[in-house]
């Protein structure tokens, strides 16, 4: 049994968190990969080093004094150092040349990059292990994307060298020879490809929760974690907004069947959260979670006979791939086509979009409505039940929150609901209540 074992920032914020985890790492055999990220904020008021990178490298770039910044970023890997009683061990060679990089050629994603760069550094030292640097071993192409093959060949194949290692999160080589990094939350990938080129058995991924939530917490007050999720509810629920790993993290160890555990490390002993492909584990409830999205927009079309017009609803679709906008429900009726799109994306261009459903499909009136919020309840459970929809309108109901919107996808995955912004809320918690604490 192999393990990768990747951790967020909160869990390296500070010396007492590189203990945590280090005992983690200790207590299972399993556990021979290790992603760390930069260290995070050690309380809320606090910054990440990343964000202070990216500051001192904007500090930089405008050809102001560094010397201050840089210090502030030292006197944090500094504290770490010291907290664990690092003896002979000393950074202070890489923050000379960071420094000396900021003054000559100030890169953004070599300075983003190098808070992961010290961290594995830092942990490599600690657990006595090797260090392996990501910018020789991850690949981007032309395109700026990850170059899969080329990772994979070149990753395995090292990885097979070392018994254990530290890998640092967030970057790799990009097709000029520069480090590139993955965009914010990207070490949560390296762990992934990490996990794929040495085809570990699990993919745990520590941080400050004991897994993904039913829904969020700052809605419902101490949410139930949820056990087991299938990648596909998973993508439901982070479409909706639920944010829980980087999306681009899934597919490399989703296309070789690895699993995800995501484990606290303020509570090792809880279970975490499995994602996993299938399962037949018996569910606590039919639904897996509860998410959303609010601002919406819905684009009213209305045309007398359109049922038989042959191809009314591509024309109108067109409208918006005209104007480079992306459609994300389209509810109809008989003589009637709705289009929900997102508020932030359409606002700018919404008269466009008018003028060229009337030039297109000709319609007997377009309405727009704002303010619309977009509740989603995703269950793999859904399509074993009957009455689940029925619960859930009767939940909505009971709390006087007005439907305007139903979309249930062929899957029975997951139910949609568009509500008015100011019910977001309390239909999430009506929702909850319904089917989680009840
Ligand atoms: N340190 C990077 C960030 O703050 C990457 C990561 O933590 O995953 O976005």
């Amino acid at each position: 049994m192999k393990k990768v074992v990747k951790f967020g920032g909160s869990s390296l914020a500070s010396a007492e968190q590189f203990k945590k985890a280090g005992a983690i790492i200790k207590a299972d055999e399993s556990r021979v990969y290790v992603i760390p990220s930069a260290p995070g904020k050690r309380n809320s008021a606090d910054t990440k080093v990343t964000d202070m990178l990216l500051h001192v490298y904007k500090t930089a770039s405008e050809g102001k004094d560094v010397t201050a910044e840089i210090e502030a970023i030292r006197a944090r890997y500094n504290e770490i150092i010291t907290g664990l009683e690092l003896r002979n061990f000393s950074l202070d060679k890489d923050f000379e040349e960071i420094t000396n990089r900021l003054m000559t050629e100030p890169e953004r994603d070599y300075t983003a990059s190098r808070g992961e760069y010290l961290n594995g550094k830092v942990m490599a030292a600690y657990l006595g292990v090797a260090f392996i640097d990501p910018a020789e071993v991850i690949f981007f192409n032309d395109e700026g994307k990850l170059n899969r093959y080329k990772t994979e060949k070149t990753l395995a194949a090292r990885l097979a060298e070392c018994e254990r290692a530290v890998i640092p999160g967030f970057y790799g080589l990009g097709k000029n020879g520069k480090v590139k990094t993955f965009s914010r939350g990207g070490s949560d990938i390296t762990g992934s490809i990490v996990a794929q080129a040495a085809r570990v058995d699990v993919y745990e991924n520590w941080t400050d929760v004991s897994g993904v939530l039913v829904t969020d917490p700052r809605i419902v007050a101490d949410p139930e974690p949820i056990k087991f999720i299938t990648y596909r509810e998973l993508r439901e629920l982070s479409y909706m907004g639920a944010s829980v790993l980087h999306e681009d993290a899934i597919f490399p160890v989703r296309q070789c069947g690895i699993p995800i555990n995501l484990r606290n490390t303020n509570s090792p002993a809880d279970e975490g959260t499995w994602i996993v492909e299938s399962t037949a584990q018996k569910q606590d409830h039919v639904i897996t979670g509860i998410a959303g999205k609010k601002d919406f927009c819905t684009v009213f079309v209305y045309k007398a006979m359109m049922n038989s017009e042959i191809g009314f609803c591509r024309k109108v679709l067109q409208a918006f791939e005209e104007n480079d906008i992306s459609v994300e429900h389209v509810p109809s009726g008989i003589d009637t086509m709705t289009v929900v799109v997102h508020a932030d994306e359409f606002m700018a261009k919404e008269q466009q979009v008018i003028s060229a459903i009337h030039r297109l499909t000709s319609p007997d009136s377009v309405e727009i409505e704002s303010g619309l919020a977009l509740v989603a309840v995703v269950g793999r459970g859904m399509r074993a039940v009957s009455g689940t929809a029925g619960k859930l309108f009767s939940s909505l109901a009971k709390a006087d929150i007005n439907i305007k919107m139903i979309d249930q996808g062929s899957s029975e995955l997951n139910i949609i609901v568009g509500i008015k912004n100011e019910d977001f809320e309390p239909a999430i918690r009506a929702i909850y209540n319904e089917f989680i604490t009840k």
